[in-house]
């Protein structure tokens, strides 16, 4: 029988594999355009959240997300995170922040939740409102940065440029909260150079944790007007699955977790969507692409072009291992893996044994 050298294990791949579980659920409160000064061009909250601006007035909103803590409660679940998403949290009129904030502290009294985290821009913050928000209960902000570059934040009109968003970041970390930044893949400039680059600055700034949300062309936006025009076209999704690939395996050699890749699939968001990476199972795939990446570019590391003899997975890899309808078999099968010689283990590790 050939002899077979095992690598202990994969080097880039150290950690749990994939990264653990959040550890709190989130209910949600989105408060669509709320506080935004601008509807900026790829942007559709109201579809992307099912919500309505008409019916969006915060009253209505905390009355149903109070009614959802309580139906939490009267099952026996434990104290949730409140998210405020879908607008500028940072920059909504100060009656309205604060009822929001009277809210949580009536919610964090009660128990029934055990902190909160907000998003908004990066041209929107201060000292104060941090302040405000560590002491109201605050746990996260997430700052929908979208890209660091200059040239990509002109391009979407976004309003401010790198170093502002580099800033923001600094301002979020210095005040004590946890820092969330989120991406906008394939935004007008953004190309995937442009989004891994990103990635990095994201990590270098200190983000705790990532989000990707590749850029779709949704009816009604700015955007969709330029893509008619033939002045944009979408990343397809070839590009879109290994640029994020390559980012997941940033975050992750950087121990950050990417909590979300691609937006919530909506009932009112598939009607909208006229072009663009949008796949239900996008995460997966992505994940499956970072795990097919790592370990191809492990074995052209290591193996000195001998082929796989086998591979041990988590279990957690399962069910995205080959890929949505198997898309990754081929892949797999030119590195001499099949279901014939991968098994899932318990552990969090990733071992592969070569052929001699
Ligand atoms: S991207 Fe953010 S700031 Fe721009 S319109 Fe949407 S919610 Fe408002």
């Amino acid at each position: 029988m050939p002899s077979v050298s095992p690598l202990p294990s994969l080097a880039p791949l150290a950690l749990p594999w994939p990264p653990p579980a959040r550890s709190r659920p989130i209910v949600p409160v989105f408060l669509p355009f709320r506080g935004c000064a601008t509807r900026c061009i790829f942007c559709a909250q109201d579809i992307q959240t099912g919500r309505s601006p008409q019916e969006a007035g915060p009253d209505g909103i905390l009355d149903k997300a109070g009614a959802a803590l309580e139906l939490r409660a009267a099952h026996g679940l434990p104290p949730a995170e409140l998210a405020f998403y879908g607008g500028t949290f940072t920059a909504l009129p100060a009656a309205e922040r604060e009822a929001c904030l009277e809210f949580v502290a009536t919610a964090l009294a009660r128990g029934r939740i055990a902190g909160f985290r907000c998003s908004t821009r990066p041209d929107c913050l201060d000292e104060s409102i941090l302040s405000r928000l560590r002491q109201a209960g605050c746990t996260v902000v997430e700052l929908g940065v979208q890209s660091f570059a200059d040239t990509a934040l002109r391009a979407a009109r976004r309003g401010y440029d790198g170093a502002t968003a580099l800033r923001a970041c600094a301002l979020v970390r210095a005040s004590g909260l946890r820092l969330g930044v989120q991406l906008l893949p394939g935004m007008p400039g953004v190309s995937p150079e442009v989004f891994l680059a990103d990635v990095a600055r994201a990590l270098d700034a200190g983000a705790d944790m990532l989000r990707f949300y590749p850029c779709l062309v949704l009816a009604g936006t700015g955007l969709a007007r330029l893509w008619r025009a033939g002045d944009y076209a979408p990343w397809d999704m070839e590009s879109t699955l290994d640029s994020l690939a390559q980012g997941w395996l940033l975050a992750r050699a950087a121990h950050r977790p990417v909590i979300r890749m691609g937006l919530a699939p909506e009932a009112s968001l598939a009607g909208a969507i006229l072009a663009g990476p949008a796949h239900p199972a996008l995460g997966a795939r992505v994940m499956g692409r970072a795990l097919l990446t790592a370990v191809r570019s492990l074995a052209a590391r290591e193996a000195g072009g001998r082929l796989a003899e086998r591979l041990e997975a988590p279990r957690a890899c399962q069910g995205y291992f080959w890929g949505h309808a198997k898309e990754l078999r081929p892949a797999w099968a030119e590195l001499g893996l099949g279901p014939g010689n991968v098994r899932y283990a318990e552990d969090d590790a990733l071992r592969l044994w070569l052929r001699p």
